[in-house]
């Protein structure tokens, strides 16, 4: 693999897929965006990927054989080391795709694909809050909560490529069963779903609030966040709520990994202080004195390049 040429790096999400040609140093130098169509099923979203791919190549006058690899980060249970996506939430059919294999194929160079929580972490610590620093958790908060670990400068896959799902810790077990089978876990109480829903729960039992003004169906957690920052009670109360289930995650992460920085990156990480001011003070109340002392909680710095970014360390490093 000659890595002086670009990596095509695709970030494969339930709604987008974002490509991208990325240099040895982390300079994007090209992307191409398109609808994911999840719902047409695994074969049309497989040939959308490699159709994106060519099509962004021949924007750049490259071909297949001026790449060096094709690298996917995607969300859900991925086998790094067998290449396969084995399980995706946001992609409906998709259990045990062999992606490296059959991308590797299309194009004649080497593939790889990683969890896109995990690609983000190895990028916010390669290129982004992490830099120059041992130990990086990376969490995402948005619609989920996904989790990447970077310990001793090395990405922390687990022995399925499982690992990390820090969205999947109970924090609340009295807050009823996840999608997922386990009961009350972070994501259910500090995610953007878990604003939206606790803000339309608080708005049927009639509270007063400027989102009463808006169709309950609508209200989505930025809806929440730009209330809760014009004054209003009860969207301040939500977000309370949410940071300090998230602090409740973070005391967890801290006394488990003694981390030197939490990145927390995602659609609801821009809500920004409101949000981890009262998670950071939780840490600081609750979680061991020594790791607590060390650990800083800073918001992600590479926003939506992180997964491709990511994705492209991957291909190089492993
Ligand atoms: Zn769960």
């Amino acid at each position: 693999m000659n890595k002086e040429l670009p990596v095509a790096a695709v970030d494969l999400g339930g709604t987008k897929i974002l490509s991208a040609l990325i240099t040895t140093g982390g300079r994007v130098l090209a992307r191409h965006l398109q609808p994911t169509n999840a719902s047409k099923g695994k074969d049309a979203v497989l040939q959308s990927i490699a159709e994106g791919i060519e099509k962004m190549l021949a924007e750049n006058g490259l071909k297949a054989s001026q790449i060096c690899a094709v690298s996917v980060a995607a969300a859900g249970a991925i086998d790094s080391e067998k290449g396969l996506v084995t399980d995706s939430p946001n992609l409906p059919g998709w259990h045990n795709v062999p992606l490296r294999q059959i991308l590797a194929e299309r194009f004649g160079v080497p593939a790889f694909v990683v969890n896109d929580a995990s690609a983000a972490a190895l990028a916010e610590h390669r290129l982004g809050a992490g830099r120059s620093l041992k130990n990086l958790i990376y969490l995402t908060v948005s619609t989920g909560i996904g989790g990447g670990i970077v310990a001793d400068g090395r990405l922390y896959l687990g022995s399925d490529g499982s690992a990390a799902e820090l969205g999947h810790m109970t924090i609340e077990e009295s807050a009823g069963r996840d999608n997922c089978g386990n009961y009350g876990c972070l994501e259910m109480l500090a995610s953007g779903s878990a604003i939206a829903a606790e803000a339309k729960k608080r708005l049927k039992e009639g509270r007063a609030s400027s989102l009463a003004a808006m169709d309950l169906d609508d209200i989505d957690a930025a809806d929440v966040a730009q209330a809760a920052a014009g004054g209003d009670e009860l969207s301040q109360q939500v977000i309370a709520r949410a940071a300090h289930y998230l602090g409740l995650g973070l005391v967890n992460i801290v006394n488990i990994f003694n981390p030197d920085v939490i990145v927390i990156g995602g659609g609801v990480s821009r809500i920004g202080e409101p949000l981890l001011e009262p998670a950071r003070r939780l840490v600081a109340e609750r979680a061991f004195k020594l790791p607590a002392g060390r650990v800083r909680i800073l918001e992600a710095e590479l926003g939506d390049d992180a997964g491709v970014l990511g994705a492209a360390l991957y291909a190089r490093e492993y």
